[in-house]
């Protein structure tokens, strides 16, 4: 069975022609999908019997079963689904004025154990495949239809879960998917691929993908990032954002790259700490969001005070920077920003083997 779900058109063009058909099955099939929130193809009517019959014997459409749930005092909802490998990923959902920004997960867990973030702690079982992370956008999408909100979704970041560039083929056939105005139809500058920073897949992102790039940079110094984000140590400051200029001339027009910046109490909250960023991102075109903290138990890190988050936004701005304070949503729920932790099974044993120390220290 082909999970047909996820796919872009042009996976579904090929797909069809593989069947003997026109390459228009592809655009008729994602209208059904994803206007109309259909997935049973008997009910596709303009599909002749025989290749509604043969669908039904080879393909599906199947999103990931809804585990569980929850939903926030502040209107944010997160979902808990199961992956066909049965681990649990979480997808949030973040209604803001005129804005439905949804959250999405690109692996079960993260093999980048990044210092400050709980999703890297419980270790990291696999990728997710296309139908596992469209299948998420589906499934809130069609909440968003039965509440009758018309809006539907505005934005989507692959914020979720682990790191998408490390599931390139997919996490790049979802975003195609979700620009084609057979599917979505969603600006491509409201598609963003969050990485905390593959370089070899930055430099591709342009030629596979015409989407956002936002980068978790959360350091202004090797020193410092080598120790917050470890992948750092793999591809160094300077290397990063050449590869940001590339995906800038890549994608031409007047783009701008998202610098992520979590504030963490006394590691890099410092009005230094403002200056060498403003400094170091001068030649890129950089717009900078900062994230104040989100604690998780046991994280040992803690959220600056709001005067300090404050000062460090001003500097930014009075240096030319474009500087927002990412609004933390959904923190009773434990959907904010690196709280995503699902339940994974761990082939790393990351899990475990922390478990073990924080017994020894307790003991
Ligand atoms: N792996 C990708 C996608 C995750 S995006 C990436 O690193 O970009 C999630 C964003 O939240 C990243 O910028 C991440 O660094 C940040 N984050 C992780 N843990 C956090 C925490 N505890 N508080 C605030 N932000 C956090």
């Amino acid at each position: 069975m082909v999970n047909l779900l996820g796919l872009d058109r042009a996976a579904l063009t090929r797909y069809f022609a593989g069947l003997g058909e026109t390459p228009y099955r592809a655009r008729i099939l994602m209208r059904w999908v994803y206007k109309r929130g259909v997935t049973d193809f008997a009910a596709m009517t303009d599909f002749s019997k025989a290749l509604r019959a043969r669908l039904a014997a080879e393909a599906e459409l199947r999103a990931p079963e809804v585990a569980d749930r929850q939903c926030s005092a502040d209107g944010t909802v997160k979902w808990s689904m199961r992956t066909d490998a049965g681990d649990l990923v979480e997808t949030v959902l973040i209604p803001d004025g005129g804005r439905n920004t949804l959250c999405i997960s690109s692996q079960a867990g993260c093999a980048l154990d990044c210092a400050f973030c709980a999703t890297g702690k419980q270790g990291f079982n696999g990728n997710l495949s296309p139908a596992e992370i469209g299948g998420q956008v589906w499934l809130a999408a069609q909440e968003l239809a039965s509440r009758g909100d018309a809006r539907g979704i505005t934005n989507v970041v692959f914020m979720g879960m682990g790191e998408p560039l490390l599931n390139f083929d997919a996490t790049t056939t979802v975003a195609n998917l979700l620009i084609d105005d057979y599917a979505y139809g969603i600006s491509k500058r409201r598609v963003t691929v969050s990485t905390a920073g593959v370089v070899p897949r930055i430099r591709e992102l342009a030629r596979h993908a015409d989407c956002a790039l936002a980068v978790s940079l959360h350091a202004p110094d090797d020193a410092l990032r080598n120790e917050l984000v470890p992948l750092n140590r793999r591809y160094p400051l300077a290397e990063l954002l050449d590869a940001c200029g590339e995906y800038l001339s890549g994608v031409g027009e007047r783009r701008s790259v998202t610098m992520e910046y979590a504030l963490i109490k006394g590691w890099n909250d410092s009005l230094e700490h403002a200056r060498a960023l403003a400094k170091l991102l001068r030649p890129l075109r950089a717009k900078i969001n900062l994230i104040p903290f989100n604690p998780f138990p046991d994280s040992g890190f803690e959220r600056p005070d709001d005067d300090v988050l404050r000062a460090f936004q001003t500097s930014l701005m009075n240096a030319g920077y474009t500087a927002t304070l990412r609004t933390t949503r959904g923190a009773d729920i434990a959907a904010a920003c690196g709280q995503l932790v699902g339940a994974v099974r761990d082939r790393t044993n990351r899990s475990a083997r922390l478990a073990r120390i924080r017994a020894r220290e307790v003991a």
